[in-house]
């Protein structure tokens, strides 16, 4: 695989970034006739380069490589869960950073989580990923790039797509916007909006911007925490976007989209696991979504221990009584189902062991 040092120095042409109506003008910039755009198009989404894209003239293959970038993420690393066959990739970028996916087994298909972003600047208290900060932005051909890697190495096909990778999705808008236009068109991974879900921390703003894009993904929030003072004490995102104003943006998108939004809530012993966290957050999601019809579903996990950051898992029956109680009021709580435990458990971990020069654990 060559790296390309260049890709974001140069003025050369992120071509696996553009939509078919850009591939098309670009195309026709070089007097290409627009059926280029057509042919080009699928061979990209394959993850063909354009030495391998035989049925183009040999001399615009030249002009292609001379005048575009195009790189996948080189597996730097494969780790394969001998439990369930859950495969963690360690990705490299063209320019030496590092990023994580994730691609797991179910009966309704392969999910492969993603990452948004080299590094994350949120800061959640409990999170491998946000250590060392951002580092930047994922470019559309970077996301795309990952299904595009996962697949052309595994043999198999992605079928969803979670953003629950490293970095907030929504703190790169725009890429990831695009980058879920290309994902789900006709002619390149054709992969369903209904197969595509996407994490937040909790930006507000964003997930109203969200909201007026429109498209059919569906949603989830990381809540984490019943009550302003705990979710600001572990979330430092709570003190721009406190609950109420997390809230009021949920019910906006629920209302402009109908599609019903997850909350995530990552279980940490004694901190926000006890009977009164699982009534408080009854109280405030009742209240909350009160009249709106909206149907409340949380995932419940328990941490995955980081070092340095003191948090630690609590049993396994406590997650239980935790669900049940939420149940009681209505409310469908999922535990979810750890993939990949033998395969290091927290996201970022591996980026990070690979940083510091660790083996990972
Ligand atoms: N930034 C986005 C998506 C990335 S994190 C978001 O915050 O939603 C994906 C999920 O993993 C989030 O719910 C996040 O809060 C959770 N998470 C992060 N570190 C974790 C840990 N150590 N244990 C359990 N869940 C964790």
């Amino acid at each position: 695989m060559t790296i390309n040092p260049t890709l974001a120095v140069d003025d050369r042409v992120d071509i696996l970034s553009l939509t078919p109506d850009e591939l098309s003008a670009f195309f026709a910039s070089l007097g290409q006739p627009a059926y280029r755009a057509k042919q080009v198009f699928p061979l990209l989404a394959r993850g063909l380069g354009f030495a391998e894209m035989t049925n183009l003239p040999k001399n615009l293959r030249g002009i292609l490589e001379e005048k575009c970038v195009f790189t996948l993420p080189a597996v730097e690393k494969k780790l394969v869960s001998r439990i369930d066959g859950t495969i963690k990739y360690l990705f490299r970028l063209h320019d030496g950073t590092c990023i994580e996916s994730v691609l797991m087994h179910y009966e309704h298909g392969n999910s492969l989580c993603i990452s948004s972003q080299v590094g994350c600047r949120m800061g959640c208290r409990f999170c491998a990923s946000t250590i060392g900060g951002k580092v930047r932005d994922l470019l559309p051909s970077e996301l795309l790039g990952q299904v595009i890697a996962a697949q052309k190495d595994s043999g198999e096909r992605v079928s969803n797509i979670v953003m629950m990778g490293i970095g907030e999705p929504l703190d790169n808008f725009d890429n990831v916007i695009r980058f879920l236009q290309l994902v789900n068109h006709e002619a390149g991974l054709c992969i369903g909006y209904r197969h595509i879900s996407l994490s937040t921390c909790g930006l507000a703003d964003r997930i109203r911007d969200l909201a007026a894009v429109d498209l059919p993904i569906t949603l989830s929030i990381s809540l984490h925490a019943p009550t302003d003072e705990q979710r600001s004490a572990i979330m430092p995102v709570n003190n721009r976007y406190p609950l109420a104003s997390l809230f009021a943006a949920c019910r906006d998108y629920y209302q402009k989209t109908g599609r019903r939004i997850s909350f995530e809530y990552t279980l940490i012993a004694g901190k926000n696991d006890r009977e009164e966290d699982a009534r408080a957050l009854a109280d405030c999601l009742i209240q909350a979504f009160h009249g709106t019809g909206a149907p409340l579903h949380v995932n419940l996990i328990r941490v995955n221990e980081v070092e340095g950051t003191g948090f630690s898992r609590g049993t396994r029956e406590s997650v239980n009584a935790f669900a049940a109680y939420l149940e009681k009021r209505g409310i469908v709580a999922t535990v979810r189902r750890r993939l990949g435990a033998d395969v290091n458990a927290a996201c970022g971990q591996l980026r990070r062991s690979a940083a510091e020069g660790k083996p990972e654990a």
